[in-house]
């Protein structure tokens, strides 16, 4: 990019600074690159219709990303598809390692006994649905930049709708106000890539929707998105429903929190997913795909109940995106196993295994950086412990649990302090992986109405849908579904959109 000035500018002039935050605040609501506001925001009870939206954050300008990663990335998806639904094919390699965190992790623990529990009965649905995506951060090694993933997402993986939508904020921006900026950047010369995110996941819902086939009892079929209780990222969600109502699927949200009061469950050996209409009982839909924006930490399942509606849904004929075999292949724990180099102890490596042929295995592993158990027994587990608990080498570390949705890892100094307050016999429930430190970036952020300036740290995600059978492992349909690109300041160390630190972003590839 030849520009008089930086790409992307630090803008001074408080009058372009206002016009473009003015395009973007009116773009972003009439497109609905929205979330609802937080109490904080607007007040408590301020809002008791629920009628109030609020900008999304996001990025002034797309972050500049080399674009040999960002092909890297969407090309290798597939093959990432592919490991994790081999790996949720593989109960004895999940049930191995649940085992090895299941003594300080009471959550996974009891996620792995409603899938025992299903086993016993026996499954009635062996279609699985994926909708993956995989996080990474550009690592500069040298002078050669390489992908490295941050984490693998196989459940109620967000933003697939904001980002499509960020993107498309971007390309008008570059046509209507880049231009006008006083010393304009060259807007020709922005690579901004289509991102297809929110109907490359609507599809992936479509495909299994499909292959559900017809009710056998009568009933119409549909789509249940189950979600959390007063989700503030609802019009994230809703691009993914209007996406698959555009196709004509009926598609229904239901509150996790309420699964056993609206669905009942056709008897053994059926055990189709009944959804029944709250304010019209009598209308009865039959439960193709029961998508879960939901059940993904400890914090939905207050209850008993909460774990008897898991339960209900994964016994029954509905095809869950995910089972909870597909959500449990998601641990860390896997992925620090599958990072795992080969030893001539242990034979060849875990990837190996799951992707036997050379060339898919290499291009994923060349995406994995170091990651280490936290076990008393192994050597790369002792080794761990050293590195975790001495005050200097921490700071090059992440440690994190079995969890998902941002907020539960601890980093560099503050690791030995988490250990202490944990029985030694419990830090195998946790895994140590390196820091990835990106290439210093700097870009504007325009978050509640207010502009940060600063460097950032960008981290891409790439979508993926894979629907497979659980039996005989065929695969129906695998395909990369757009991306997400993430920012946050580059003091923060977690980047979740939905926790208040990161914002929305598109790739202006360089
Ligand atoms: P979660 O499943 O809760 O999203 P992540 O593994 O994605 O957990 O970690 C949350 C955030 O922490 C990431 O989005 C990233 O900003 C930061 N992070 C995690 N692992 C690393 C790493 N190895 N290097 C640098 N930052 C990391
Ligand atoms: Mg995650
Ligand atoms: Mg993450």
């Amino acid at each position: 990019m030849t520009s008089s000035r930086p790409y992307p500018p630090a803008l001074d002039a408080g009058l372009e600074k206002d016009r473009l935050s003015q395009t973007i605040k009116d773009w972003s609501i009439a497109n609905g690159l929205a979330v609802r506001p937080p109490p904080a925001l607007v007040g408590q009870n301020q809002d008791p219709e629920g009628i109030l939206a609020i900008n999304a954050p996001v990025t002034l300008f797309p972050s500049p990303f080399p674009k040999s990663c960002f092909e890297e990335a969407k090309a290798i998806q597939t093959s990432y598809n592919e490991l994790y639904s081999r790996i949720s094919q593989d109960e004895e390699f999940l049930g191995r390692l649940v085992q090895e965190v299941a003594g300080g992790d009471d959550f996974i623990a009891k996620l792995w006994d409603i899938h025992l529990k299903v086993k016993e009965e026996g499954y009635v649905q062996n279609l699985s649905l994926g909708l993956f995506r995989s996080d990474y951060m550009a690592h500069q090694d040298g002078a050669h930049l390489q992908i490295k993933q941050v984490e693998f997402n196989t459940i109620a993986s967000s933003f697939g709708g904001l980002s499509a939508q960020t993107s498309l904020l971007h390309q008008h921006l570059a046509q209507t106000e880049y231009p006008l900026l006083n010393d304009s950047i060259p807007t020709a010369s922005l690579n901004l890539p289509t991102n297809n995110s929110a109907q490359g996941l609507a599809a992936g819902l479509h495909a299994a929707y499909k292959a559900y086939g017809e009710s056998t009892l009568g009933h119409p079929t549909c789509v249940i998105f189950l979600v959390q209780d007063g989700e503030r990222n609802i019009f994230d969600q809703r691009h993914l429903e209007y996406a698959l109502q555009r196709s004509s699927v009926p598609v229904f949200r239901l509150p996790f929190s309420q699964v056993l009061t609206h669905t009942t469950l056709a008897p053994t050996p059926s055990r189709q997913l009944l959804y029944h209409l709250p304010h019209s009982p009598s209308k009865t839909f039959e439960v193709a795909v029961a998508y879960l924006r939901a059940g993904y930490g400890p914090g939905d399942y207050p209850s008993p109940s909460a774990w008897e509606a898991r339960h209900r849904v994964e016994r029954s004929l509905a095809i869950a995106c995910p089972t909870i075999l597909t959500q449990l292949a998601g641990m860390k724990k896997v992925q620090q196993v599958l990072a795992t180099p080969p030893t001539l102890a242990s034979g060849p490596s875990t990837l190996g295994k799951f992707v036997p042929d050379p060339a898919r295995s290499s291009a994923l592993w060349k995406t994995f950086t170091n990651i280490y158990p936290l076990d008393g027994e192994s050597a790369a587990g002792q080794e761990a412990r050293r590195l975790a608990t001495d005050p200097v080498e921490c700071q090059k570390y992440v440690m994190k649990p079995q969890r998902e949705g941002g907020g539960n890892n601890f980093y560099r100094g503050a690791i030995p302090e988490q250990l202490k307050t944990i029985p030694e016999e419990h830090w195998n429930s946790f895994i140590l992986m390196e820091l990835i430190t990106p290439p210093p970036l700097q870009n504007t952020i325009l978050r509640q109405g207010k502009l940060e300036q600063g460097g950032v740290i960008c981290e891409l995600g790439v979508y993926g849908t894979c629907l497979w059978d659980q039996e005989t492992g065929e695969v129906r349909h695998n395909e990369e579904a757009g991306y997400l690109l993430r920012t946050k300041g580059d003091q923060s160390e977690e980047g979740g959109v939905a926790a208040g630190f990161g914002c929305m972003d598109s790739v202006a590839l360089v």
